[in-house]
């Protein structure tokens, strides 16, 4: 079992915290600023024993030369010589274990081409989670800045086939203006209307929207539904030449998404 918590940082990122609930150890996930964690780990006495990456944009990785210059502790990332002070490489189907939990690594490339995604399923009965970076987002999926829309298609649809109850922690909180272009892409989505509401709810309370889960995901995010009916319509609608391929209505809706 671990315990997941949010450092919020910049306008709308998380670092994303973990640690085993007897223990005082924790790693953080795509630290792009140090001083929030650092706050965070001397305001609870938590000693930071890892680092994880997900890819090499600065605002996942800004933290790392500062939070490691005065600890010797592992900083694991992506196959990225441009990424400084990665100490352990991981590759597509690695397995890393971190505060007792199994670890796999999923090579999700798409935002950018380095991009992995770190899962676990615990073994107990709690859901399992995955920190997947800005290649899945709760509504939404990353831009397309270095990838193809055939690989985010294959990286999203491998997340899709992870357990229905797995908690997604994506690395930004841009929920309500997914949502906003989920609607305008299924405005007959009434389990996506619901979402809507719970995170207009949420967002008045300046609550996180993150986690969501899989289910939830697989429900209301467009970039997840590329083969449902509704979002083929209006992948066509937007782009006449856009045929039922799935591959074509996600890069039809990305694009759109991109000047909405
Ligand atoms: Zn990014």
């Amino acid at each position: 079992m671990l315990i997941i918590s949010p450092i919020p940082a910049f306008n709308d990122n998380y670092i994303w915290m973990f640690h085993a609930p007897d223990s005082q150890d924790v790693f953080v996930v795509d630290p792009g600023d140090a001083r929030p964690v650092e706050e965070v780990l001397s305001r609870h006495g938590f000693n930071l024993a890892g680092i994880l990456i997900t890819h090499h944009h600065f605002d996942h990785t800004g933290g790392i030369s500062e939070l490691t210059r005065n600890r010797n502790i592992p900083v694991y990332g992506p196959d990225n010589r441009n990424i400084n002070g990665i100490t352990h490489t991981l590759r597509d189907n690695d397995t890393v274990k971190l505060s007792n939990c199994q670890f796999e690594i999923m090579a999700t490339p798409g935002h950018t081409l380095d991009h992995i995604a770190y899962f676990t399923d615990s073994g107990d009965d709690e859901n399992p989670a995955l920190f997947c970076g800005d290649t899945l987002f709760v509504g939404g999926c990353g831009r397309l800045f270095e990838g193809t829309a055939e690989q985010m298609y294959s990286s999203l649809s491998r997340l899709a086939s992870l357990p229905d109850n797995t908690r997604i922690y994506c690395a930004h909180e841009y929920t309500q203006a997914n949502l906003k272009f989920a609607r305008a892409v299924e405005p007959n989505n009434q389990k996506l209307q619901e979402q809507a509401m719970q995170v207009a709810e949420l967002c008045s309370e300046n609550r996180p929207t993150v986690p969501s889960t899989l289910r939830t995901e697989l429900d209301t995010n467009p970039f997840l539904r590329s083969d449902q009916p509704e979002v083929i319509q209006a992948a066509s609608d937007r782009d006449p030449s856009s045929g039922a391929n799935p591959v074509d209505v996600l890069r039809v809706i990305r694009a759109w998404k991109d000047n909405f």
